[in-house]
C-alpha cells in the first residue's frame, strides 16, 4: 500500500518541506497512519510569505466581482466533495460523521458564500470637514499578508473563518493548520481554492511536525510583511503569541479558549434544559471552544434536572465517530486523554461526585457529568478540553451569574428560561462575548460577531466585523483649490 503524501502549497506549487522531513498524520480512534506531511520549518514560512507578498498588490486590485466569483465556485466545489470531506473530518479530527462532521459540512459552504459578498462590503465613508474646499473621505483597504493560524477540533470552519474574509477583503494569506489537521483544516483550502481559480501565492498553506509551530508562527510574527495575524488555539498560545505580536506592533485576532457557562434558571423547560445541557457540553466529545462546561442549576429544579441529565448522559453512545449513533468518538490524541482522565481523577480524589460517566474506552472518554467538585482542581480552574460538564447548584439567578463570571474565561454562555425578557436581562450581566438566551452556548453563524471577552480573547470573526479586522481605515483629502498658509 502506498501512503498518501500531503506536500504544502507555497506559491501556487506543492511543495516539500526546506529540509525534506515529513510527519505522520494520524487517525485519533484507530491510531492508524493517514497520511505522511511536509514538516515544514521557519525557511518554508518565509518563501510564503515572500510568496504572498508577491501575490498582493494584483490580488488587491481585483474587482471584486472577480473575488465573489472565486468565492463562489470554492463553495461548489467543497459541496461536491462534501462527502469525501466528512470522511477526512472524522479520520483526521476523530468528529463524529454523522453529528459534528455533517454539521461542519452544512456550515462552511454558507460561510464560503457570505464571504463572496464580503468582496462588496468594505464600504467607506464621506466625512464632513471644516476647511473649505476639502472633500475627505475614510477609505479601507486590504493590509496586506494575513498569518492564519487555526486549530484542529472544528478543523473545516475554523481554517476557512480564518482564510475567507482576509482573502475576500484583497488580502493575501499565509495558513498554518494544525499538526493534527494538516489536510481538513488547511491543505484542502490550496487543493479547492486552486481549483476555483484564485491566483497563485494568494493562498498559502505551510504544514509542521508535532511540536514545531513555534518558529512558524515566530516568522509571522517577526517578517514585517506580515500585517495582521488572526489566530484560534488555546490562551496559553495566544498569550504567547500576543505578547511577541505587541513587540512588533502588529494587530491581532484572539480566539482562545472558554470554560463557558450554561444558566439553567427554575423556570426553564426541563427536558429543553436536559438536551440542551447534553449537547452543549458533549458535542464533539467536548472538544469546541464554546462547549458549556459549567452547569449552574436552580436549587428549585436540580434535582429533577441532573437525575435526567445523569441518565441521558450514561447513555451517549461512545465509540467509532464513523458509525451512525455515535455521540462521543475519541479524544484526539494519547496526550488530551490522559490530560483529561487526570483531571478527573483528581477532582473526584478531592471530593468530587460522578453522577455519570468517567471512564476511558480505548482511545474515547465517556461523556461525564461531575458535581461537588473542587474550585481549587484544575477541572474547576483550567478549560478541559474533553466530554466532562461539572454540575453547580445556585439558589437564584444573581448567585448564577456571579459563579458564571467567576472565571478568567469569557468567550460563550447561555441562559436556558421560559421568560425572554428575564434572559435578556441577565444576558446583559455575563462576561462573555457571545450569550444565547434559552439556548446553550454552542452556536455560530458565519455573518455573527463571533470573539470572547477577558482570556478569552480579543478581535472578532464574522460578518461586518470582519471588515474592521482584516481592513485599514485610511483618511484622504482632496483639496479643490489653494488655500493661504501662516507661512
Ligand atoms: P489546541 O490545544 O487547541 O491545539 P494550541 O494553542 O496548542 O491549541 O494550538 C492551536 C494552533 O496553534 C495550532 O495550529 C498549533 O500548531 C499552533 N501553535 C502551537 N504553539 C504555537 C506557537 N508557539 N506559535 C505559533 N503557533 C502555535
Amino acid at each position: 500500500m502506498t501512503t498518501t503524501e500531503y506536500r504544502q502549497f507555497i506559491g501556487g506549487d506543492w511543495t516539500g518541506a526546506s529540509g525534506g522531513a515529513t510527519f505522520e498524520d494520524l487517525d485519533p480512534y484507530s491510531g492508524e497512519v493517514l497520511a505522511k506531511a511536509a514538516a515544514g520549518t521557519r525557511e518554508d514560512a518565509r518563501r510564503a510569505v515572500e510568496a504572498a507578498s508577491a501575490a498582493f498588490p494584483a490580488w488587491s486590485q481585483t474587482p471584486p466581482a472577480e473575488r465573489q466569483r472565486i468565492f463562489l465556485a470554492a463553495a461548489d466545489i467543497l459541496d461536491r466533495r462534501a462527502d469525501e470531506v466528512v470522511g477526512l473530518l472524522t479520520r483526521e479530527t476523530g468528529c463524529c460523521a454523522y453529528g459534528f462532521g455533517m454539521f461542519q459540512m452544512g456550515f462552511v459552504p454558507g460561510l464560503l458564500r457570505q464571504a463572496a459578498a464580503l468582496a462588496y462590503s468594505p464600504l467607506g465613508q464621506i466625512l464632513p470637514s471644516d476647511l473649505p474646499g476639502t472633500m475627505a473621505m475614510g477609505l479601507r483597504r486590504p493590509v496586506g499578508v494575513v498569518g492564519a493560524i487555526f486549530p484542529w477540533n472544528a478543523a473545516l470552519i475554523l481554517s476557512a473563518r480564518g482564510i475567507a474574509a482576509p482573502l475576500a477583503l484583497g488580502n493575501t494569506v499565509v495558513a498554518k493548520p494544525s499538526e493534527e489537521s494538516p489536510f481538513v483544516g488547511g491543505l484542502l483550502w490550496g487543493e479547492i481554492f486552486a481549483e476555483a481559480g484564485l491566483p497563485d501565492g494568494v493562498l498559502n498553506v505551510v504544514t509542521h511536525a508535532p511540536g514545531e509551530a513555534g518558529p512558524i508562527g515566530q516568522e509571522l510574527v517577526e517578517n514585517p510583511a506580515v500585517r495582521r495575524i488572526n489566530f484560534t488555539g488555546s490562551t496559553t498560545t495566544g498569550r504567547k503569541l500576543a505578547e511577541a505580536a505587541g513587540r512588533h506592533l502588529k494587530r491581532m485576532v484572539l480566539e482562545l479558549g472558554g470554560d463557558n457557562p450554561l444558566l439553567v434558571l427554575d423556570d426553564a423547560d426541563l427536558d429543553y434544559a436536559v438536551d440542551a445541557s447534553a449537547f452543549g457540553a458533549y458535542l464533539h466529545q467536548g472538544q469546541i471552544c464554546m462547549s458549556a462546561r459549567r452547569l449552574l442549576v436552580d436549587r428549585r429544579i436540580a434535582d429533577a434536572y441532573l437525575d435526567r441529565l445523569a441518565a441521558k448522559t450514561a447513555g451517549l453512545k461512545v465509540g467509532d465517530p464513523a458509525e451512525a449513533g455515535t455521540v462521543i468518538g475519541p479524544l484526539i490524541n494519547q496526550a488530551a486523554l490522559d490530560n483529561v482522565e487526570r483531571r478527573v481523577r483528581d477532582a473526584v480524589a478531592g471530593g468530587a461526585k460522578v453522577l455519570a460517566g468517567g471512564e476511558r474506552v480505548g482511545r474515547c472518554f465517556q461523556a461525564t457529568l461531575l458535581a461537588d467538585v473542587p474550585p481549587d482542581s484544575e477541572l474547576a480552574r483550567v478549560e478541559t478540553f474533553g466530554p466532562v460538564a461539572t454540575v453547580e447548584v445556585v439558589d437564584g439567578p444573581e448567585q448564577a451569574v456571579a459563579r458564571a463570571n467567576d472565571t478568567a474565561y469569557g468567550l460563550a454562555a447561555g441562559i436556558l428560561t421560559g421568560d425572554p425578557d428575564r434572559g435578556l436581562a441577565l444576558a446583559d450581566q455575563l462576561q462573555a462575548g457571545i450569550v444565547h438566551v434559552n439556548d446553550q452556548p454552542v452556536g455560530d453563524e458565519p455573518q455573527m460577531p463571533f470573539g470572547g471577552v477577558k482570556d478569552s480573547g480579543w478581535g472578532r470573526f464574522g460578518g461586518q466585523a470582519a471588515v474592521d479586522e482584516f481592513t485599514e481605515l485610511k483618511w484622504v483629502t482632496v483639496q479643490s483649490g489653494t488655500h493661504p498658509f501662516p507661512f
